[in-house]
């Protein structure tokens, strides 16, 4: 029978939810390229409930321990003799999410040897060094999709809420205060503004298409260029480099995975190299940006605005200067993880589980290391031996 170690973010200050803001969740029927939803033969919850977090479980437990498997769920997974670290060396599976990761280190496969699964209960398996589970015949695997459309809206909503400036003004109304002038000093129109996405695969493409309606001007750098009826569509203009690109934008959003390309891309030299008061919007991965260049550039002004979700390490600590610089719109790494998505990436969870104790291939979507390659998804968005 085997141990998974499932580990999560800890549950609301005040606990787990009796009640829930709304009731349900609104049906879906495929994806927006056609792929089709998780397809479990069960789930033991109820969708829109919270199932991210130690109490939810991803609603894993009755499943698993009526096949008789050991299930372990908690969200100590840092410091010395975490429990993540106690259960690691009996562990058959580790299911882990971007949003709290359980760092899947070189170091820590090492002292995994029954270790066959690693699932991400998400998108973005960076938090596993994908080398050593490639060197360890471990598979790892991801809810692909479940979550790209609730980035895509964050980021939607970020790009307002900064170039709007509502954060500051919604301030001024929790404050008693009325200060209009306050306000709008820094609030523009988004109409007009040339925004441009790194990279445009799901996330991406799902940002443009949201944005077209505002009638700004759109941009992007990808390593594979999209569709001719797709530029045509959406009035795409494609650059040959992000270096291209950039000095271009009045609003750039990051959508690209982190790897040895992508990483430290934003840097002094290539934020200089943006309009003066540029925005930048990075719901992709932290490391994807220089952290001390971001600040910088804040309090110069050569940023007028950073929002994203997404830190390193994560949690960030309380002192990390992204808290504290000007301008910014920063969340905890919440994007992937509405209601709405934990439901789709819980059922994607137990697909994939479902799949491997019955023997079966894994979906190639979900795939991103299998048999000791970069396989599926993987093959196409990480780069092995780098
Ligand atoms: P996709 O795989 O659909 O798209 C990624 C795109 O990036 C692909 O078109 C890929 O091209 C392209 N790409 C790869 N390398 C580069 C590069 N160096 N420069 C420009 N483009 C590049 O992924 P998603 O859109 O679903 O997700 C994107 C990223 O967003 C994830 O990798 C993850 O890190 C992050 N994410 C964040 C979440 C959050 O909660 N904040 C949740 C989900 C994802 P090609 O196919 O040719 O490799």
């Amino acid at each position: 029978m085997a141990k998974i170690v499932c580990v999560l973010y800890p549950d609301p200050v005040d606990g787990y939810p009796t009640s829930y803001a709304r009731e349900g969740l609104p049906g879906l029927e495929r994806y927006p390229d056609g792929q089709t939803l998780p397809t479990p033969s069960a789930v033991d919850f109820t969708p829109g409930e919270l199932l991210g977090s130690v109490s939810g479980e991803l609603g894993l437990r009755r499943y698993l321990e009526d096949l008789g498997h050991e299930l372990v769920v908690t969200s100590d997974k840092d410091g010395e003799n975490s429990v993540f670290d106690q259960h690691l060396p009996d562990a058959e599976i580790v299911i882990s999410q971007p949003f709290w990761p359980a760092y899947l280190t070189a170091e820590r496969i090492a002292r995994a040897p029954k270790l066959k699964l690693a699932i991400t209960a998400g998108i973005g398996s960076d938090h596993v060094d994908l080398d050593a589970a490639i060197k360890a015949g471990i598979t790892v695997a991801e809810v692909t999709f479940s979550n790209s459309i609730s980035v895509a809206e964050h980021v939607v909503m970020m790009i307002l809420s900064q170039v709007r400036n509502y954060l500051p003004s919604h301030q001024w109304v929790l404050d008693g205060g009325w200060n209009i002038a306050d306000c709008v000093q820094r609030s523009y129109d988004l109409e007009g503004m040339q925004v441009g996405t790194i990279a445009a695969g799901r996330i991406g493409l799902a940002v443009m298409r949201r944005l077209a309606p505002f009638d700004v001007g759109l941009h992007y750098y990808d390593k594979r260029r999209l569709p001719a009826d797709v530029e045509a569509e959406l009035n795409l203009t494609y650059h040959a480099s992000v270096q291209e690109m950039v000095p271009h934008l009045d609003v750039a959003t990051i959508n690209a995975p982190l790897h040895p390309e992508t990483r430290g891309l934003f840097n002094d030299e290539l934020i200089s190299s943006m309009k003066r008061g540029a925005y930048l919007i990075n719901t992709a991965r932290a490391l994807i940006v220089d952290r001390d260049a971001v600040v910088r550039a804040l309090e110069s002004g050569q940023l007028a605005g950073y929002a994203g979700d997404v830190w390193y390490p994560q949690p960030a600590p309380a002192d990390h200067p992204w808290r504290s610089m000007p301008n910014q719109g920063m969340t905890p790494h919440i994007s992937g993880s509405t209601l709405s998505a934990q439901t789709r990436y819980a059922d994607g969870t137990r697909e994939i589980l479902e799949s491997y104790f019955a023997g079966n291939r894994i979906r190639d979507e979900y795939l991103i290391v299998a048999g000791g390659v970069l396989a599926g998804t993987g093959a196409r968005s990480y780069t092995a031996g780098a």
